[in-house]
This record gives structure tokens, C-alpha cells and sequence, in this order.
């Protein structure tokens, strides 16, 4: 047995190393930490200049009331706070900081450089290098602070190695400031990265404005969030405001939704539940709308102190706070009246300007055809009967002899072929298809032999009997085609530029990833207007080029190789269509679309699984048949 180890105090520096790991896991930490203290320092303006994502540089100039020179050194230690006095303030935090450890944290693991100007004061800097505490100099600056922190983690090479890539961090940055900005209309922000500037938003009295200049136009779709009158009454003082999208404008994420509470950014995930329920049925599976929801709350029913970067809160009343905010969001829906003649939108924002040459096709949104139906808390009815009679086939034989039908129609032109493939989701013609490529499977040439219900074809393959889901199998052939045809995916230019509608962020990474876009395929252009697609994959039709590249700009803000990302994108894309453009059960098939399903099935290279993973076909050998009838033996 192994003798006991000693217990010793750690000393000061070791502390504080293991404090800093917690509070900065990453360079967009930093810039949260630091904004968060100009906001606090009451500051109306703020510049956030960073350079490589924050590793390099990251500067922080604010116009606030500014550290006296004597507190200077005091700043810098942990534990060391102005905005605290007492254990009993801690139940009534009004300011964003309180724990006094950012600073020292930040001191830790950089070269940190405070620089500050109290108003009728002398600027002063003192400089705090990988946890050395320099002597407090004379420096020239305006007034207000300027906090600098380079070489972020040099000297931590555990932690270097376990930072994601400049453009990811950026982009987090971006999140950081854009979340603030939210918070803080009456705060003018400017972030600028690597020498660009990234948003630009100056200090205004409305909401409604920091909205539209940081959501750009689809601010104008955003409809502002009421509570139902008899909330009035409910119990508890909390109460939520701010814009949800309509339901036709979705993510692919839930990262477009900003939770405030009394004007702290917080972490979204605990509301979502809430979110989607208020929605009711109007989401679409899997989509997320786009909301700024801003809760007051008593400060004494709110526990800020649970998390080192405060970005989790713990509420008194957390039950109730969420079914408000449900309730808000499904009266909010509800009650908005929608003007589908006028705009195609429905807009509580009504004095922004839209573009002319930005005017959509006017188009009610689909979900305000199933609003009705909600209103009675009902499931939207089902238009179609379930027990609708099937249909019965017709015998092949007599189809093609009275209309005299070619068994296999003649091939399209060009020129055709092109005209049906660009006509929208409707129902493929297959015969105009483009041939898949060669036979690689083992299937043998299969013959028609009838259609049953108009939802099954009989084949005859080889020494089996084949009954095909039409559906099934066709939906297959078309992802085949569409997600490895490669000139589908090669920009094609469009007649008219399709606008784009994009926030701060997405513009933030569009810019920082333009050459991937253009790698598979979109040609996107910066004008006066703001931002147009001009071209685009041929599959894309022009409804679907906004939400995707909506989702492509989210996906690359993550991790991960970008192209492993479009990859899958470009599944999803081609999974979509292939489903919408396929027959249907029900539908009648002419023996020569049979025949062009079967000889593409020979060509596709997992004939035997739709893309859901049902299966297409069922196997009926033809000594199973033998078997049954008794034939054997
Ligand atoms: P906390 O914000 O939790 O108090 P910090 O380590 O972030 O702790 O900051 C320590 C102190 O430094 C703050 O309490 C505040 O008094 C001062 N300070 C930091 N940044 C600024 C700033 N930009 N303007 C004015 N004072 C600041
Ligand atoms: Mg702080």
C-alpha cells in the first residue's frame, strides 16, 4: 500500500491558473467578458477590433466612466470587483459582471494591456503578461478604456491545441457581439475583424431599429410578440417581449434564437421546448424559427451565480416563466392579422422600407392556410379520406393496343430534356431523364408486367417475381441522379439575381467563406441592394436557394471540414427532391415509364432501399411459387 499524500495550499498563481481555465475556454469568451464590462461601465459606444479570431489581437475601446488609477493594479486581482459589496447584493445582480475574475483570468494566459480614462482624470495603463503584474504607466488615450489582449494562450500550449480555426472563431465573435447588440440598443457597437468591419451598428432609442440593422430586411418578416390579455392577471411579475419570425422563415438551427433575460444574453436551449410548442403544429420538423425574446424578471428571481460564464441562469418560477412565454408566442401567432395581398409577409414592423427590386412573389405564407384550424387548439384536418378506394389497374395489353403506344417512347432532345428538368418539383417526367450511367448491379433486364392498385409493378426478373413500390424505387433513381450528377450541380446562371435576405452573422460568414460557396457552385454577388444570388447549382430551383444557403451559412459556422458539411447538404437537397418529384402511389404509369424505372434500377448502385430505407421491392422467386402450388417433387 501506497503511503497518503500530504495536502497543501496552492498558491496565489496556480489558483488563478485553474480559475482561468473556466472562464476563458476561448478567444469569444474574452470578447464576452470584455464587452460585458464596457456595457457595465455604462459605456454608449464600443469598438471590437480583432485580429485571426481573437488569437492575435483582441482590443476593446469604450467611451464608459473608466478605472480610477489607483484601482488599476486592484483590477487586475481576483476576486476584485466593483459591483459587488456584500453577499446580499448577490441576490440583486444588476450589472452583467460581478465575480471580479475576468480580468485576472484573462491576465493569466495573454498579454494583457489595461489602458483607462476616467472623466477630469489622466489616462493611465498597467500591462498584466501571462500572470506577471507590471507598474501602472502614463499612456495617452480619450476617455473611457481600452483593453488589449494578444497572443491569447502562446503560453499554453494544452490549451492552443485544443482551439478550433480562426474562421469558426470569428464567426463565435460575431454571435458574442450580435447577441449583445441586441441587448443593448442604446449601446452603439463596431466589431471589426482583420481589418473588415463586420457590423456597424450605431446607438439608437427603438428596438425596432437595432432589429432591422442587425437583421438586415428580414427584420420585415419578424412580427413582435404580445401576451394574451389575460395574462394581465396571471401571478408572478416576469414578462416577455420582443420578435418572433412567422413560421414560414425557419433555420436549420436553433442558434437564430437570442433569449435575453433582463438584458443578459443567455443560453437558448432551456427556452426551446417552450418555443416550438407555441408554434403548435406550424413548424416544420426539424426547422427552428428566428426570435429575440427578452424576459424582465424581478433580479431576486433570477440566479445568475450558477455558471462561471454566466451564460446559464437558474429561474425561481422556471415552470411558469416558460408556459408565459408559450402562451405568448401562440397568442402572438394567432392574433396577427396576415396581409398576404399586400406585402407576402406578415410585419409588425410596418415603417421599414422594402426594396422595390427585393419584392417577393406575393404568396400567402402556408402556414397561415392551417392558422384557422389552430385557433380551435385542433389538429389541422386531413384533406384527404383515409379509405379512399384503390384504384384498380388497367391490363397493359389493351392500354397500348387501343392508344397504339410505342412500347418505349422516343428519346427527348436536348433542349426538351432541359425544359422538363428545370420545371419545378412537379413530377418528374422519366422518360425525359438523363440516362444514369452504366449497369452496376446484378439485376437482370426486367420486364413490366402489369401495374396493381397503381402503386405496385409486377416484374418479371429473371426467375423471379418482382412487386416494386413505384415510389419507392423512384424516389431511389432520383436521389442517384441528382446527387451525383455532377452538372447539376454546376453553376447555372439565373435570369433574374435571386435577392438574399441576411443578417450581420450570415454575412459575417459568407464573407469569410466565399470560396467554398463558389466551390459547389453559387456565384454570389454584393451590390447597392445588398446580396443576390446570380448563380446557382441547376438543381436548386429559385424557391429553394434562400433557405439553403440560410442552412449552409449555419452549418459553416460549426466545426468540421466545410466540404464534409456541403456534402451533406447536397444529400439533404438531393433527398428533398427526389421525394417531391416522384410518382406516387395512385399514380398511373405508362409500360414504357415502367420500363425506363427497371432499366434504371440496374444502374443505381442500392437498388433494393428507397432513401428512407424501405425497402422498393419484394422478392418472389419462382420456386417459392413452384412450392406453393405443389409443383415439387
Ligand atoms: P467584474 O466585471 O466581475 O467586476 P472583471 O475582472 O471583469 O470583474 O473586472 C474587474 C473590475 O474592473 C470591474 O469590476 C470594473 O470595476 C473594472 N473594469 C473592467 N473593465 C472596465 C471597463 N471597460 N470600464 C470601466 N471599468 C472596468
Ligand atoms: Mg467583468
Amino acid at each position: 500500500m501506497s503511503e497518503p499524500k500530504r495536502i497543501v495550499q496552492l498558491d496565489e498563481r496556480t489558483i488563478g491558473h485553474i480559475a482561468a481555465g473556466e472562464v476563458v475556454e476561448r478567444p469569444a469568451q474574452v470578447v464576452k467578458e470584455l464587452v460585458e464590462n464596457s456595457i457595465d461601465a455604462g459605456s454608449t459606444s464600443i469598438l471590437i477590433e480583432v485580429e485571426r479570431g481573437g488569437f492575435d489581437l483582441i482590443r476593446i475601446t469604450d467611451n464608459g466612466s473608466g478605472i480610477l488609477e489607483e484601482d488599476l493594479p486592484l483590477s487586475l486581482d481576483r476576486h476584485a470587483t466593483s459591483k459587488l459589496r456584500t453577499e446580499t447584493d448577490l441576490s440583486e445582480i444588476g450589472t452583467l459582471g460581478f465575480r471580479g475574475e475576468a480580468l485576472a483570468s484573462i491576465g493569466m494566459v495573454s498579454k494583457l494591456t489595461i489602458s483607462s480614462r476616467p472623466a477630469g482624470s489622466e489616462a493611465r495603463s498597467i500591462v498584466m503578461n501571462n500572470g506577471d503584474k507590471g507598474e501602472v504607466v502614463p499612456v495617452g488615450l480619450a476617455e473611457g478604456t481600452s483593453i488589449e489582449v494578444v497572443k491569447l494562450f502562446s503560453k499554453q500550449p494544452a490549451r492552443l491545441s485544443f482551439q478550433r480555426r480562426p474562421a469558426t472563431e470569428t464567426s463565435k465573435i460575431v454571435d458574442v457581439v450580435v447577441s449583445h447588440s441586441l441587448s443593448h440598443p442604446d449601446v452603439g457597437f463596431k466589431l471589426v475583424s482583420d481589418e473588415k468591419i463586420i457590423l456597424d451598428v450605431p446607438s439608437v432609442d427603438e428596438m425596432d431599429d437595432r432589429l432591422y440593422d442587425v437583421l438586415g430586411r428580414q427584420a420585415s418578416k419578424m412580427i413582435q410578440l404580445f401576451s394574451p390579455p389575460s395574462d394581465d392577471s396571471a401571478p408572478g411579475e416576469e414578462s416577455w417581449a420582443g420578435w418572433i419570425s412567422t413560421p414560414d422563415i425557419t433555420r436549420g438551427k436553433g442558434d437564430e434564437i437570442h433569449v435575453l433575460i433582463n438584458g443578459r444574453p443567455v443560453a437558448a436551449q432551456p427556452f426551446i421546448q417552450s418555443i416550438r410548442r407555441g408554434y403548435k403544429t406550424r413548424l416544420m420538423q426539424g426547422r427552428h424559427p428566428v426570435a429575440v425574446l427578452c424576459l424582465t424578471i424581478p433580479p431576486n428571481e433570477v440566479d445568475v451565480n450558477v455558471h462561471p460564464t454566466k451564460r446559464e441562469v437558474r429561474l425561481k418560477n422556471s415552470w411558469r416563466v416558460l408556459e408565459r412565454l408559450e402562451r405568448s408566442i401562440s397568442y402572438t401567432l394567432e392574433s396577427t392579422p396576415t396581409e398576404p395581398e399586400s406585402s407576402g409577409s406578415i410585419t409588425g414592423i410596418t415603417s421599414l422600407a422594402r426594396e422595390e427590386n427585393h419584392s417577393r412573389e406575393i404568396q400567402k405564407p402556408a402556414w397561415a392556410q392551417t392558422a384557422q384550424i389552430s385557433l380551435t387548439g385542433e389538429k389541422p384536418i386531413e384533406l384527404k379520406p383515409k379509405h379512399k378506394p384503390r384504384p384498380v389497374s388497367e391490363s397493359l395489353k389493351s392500354q397500348t393496343t387501343i392508344t397504339g403506344e410505342e412500347p418505349i417512347s422516343p428519346a427527348l432532345s436536348r433542349g426538351e430534356r432541359e425544359l422538363h428538368r428545370h420545371a419545378g418539383l412537379n413530377k418528374e417526367d422519366i422518360e425525359s431523364t438523363e440516362p444514369l450511367g452504366p449497369i452496376i448491379n446484378d439485376l437482370p433486364a426486367m420486364e413490366p408486367l402489369a401495374q396493381f392498385a397503381d402503386t405496385y409493378i409486377l416484374v418479371q426478373s429473371g426467375e423471379e417475381l418482382l412487386l416494386i413500390d413505384q415510389h419507392a424505387l423512384h424516389e431511389r433513381i432520383r436521389y442517384e441522379r441528382l446527387r451525383y450528377n455532377e452538372s447539376l450541380w454546376e453553376p447555372q446562371e439565373r435570369i433574374s439575381p435571386v435577392p438574399l435576405d441576411l443578417d450581420v452573422r450570415q454575412i459575417a460568414r459568407l464573407e469569410s467563406r466565399i470560396s467554398d460557396m463558389t466551390s459547389i457552385g453559387f456565384v454570389i454577388e454584393k451590390t447597392a441592394g445588398g446580396y443576390s444570388i446570380t448563380s446557382a447549382p441547376a438543381l436548386l430551383s429559385a424557391s429553394q436557394l434562400e433557405p439553403f444557403i440560410h442552412d449552409l451559412l449555419q452549418d459553416l459556422s460549426e466545426d468540421g471540414a466545410p466540404i464534409e458539411t456541403i456534402e451533406q447538404r447536397k444529400d439533404h437537397i438531393a433527398f428533398l427532391n427526389a421525394c417531391r418529384g416522384s410518382v406516387k402511389a395512385n399514380d398511373k404509369l405508362s409500360l414504357a415509364e415502367m420500363r425506363r424505372l427497371l432499366d434504371d434500377m440496374r444502374r443505381i448502385p442500392n437498388p433494393w432501399a428507397c432513401v428512407h430505407g424501405r425497402p422498393t421491392a419484394m422478392r418472389i422467386p419462382l420456386n417459392a411459387l413452384d412450392h406453393h402450388f405443389g409443383r415439387h417433387g
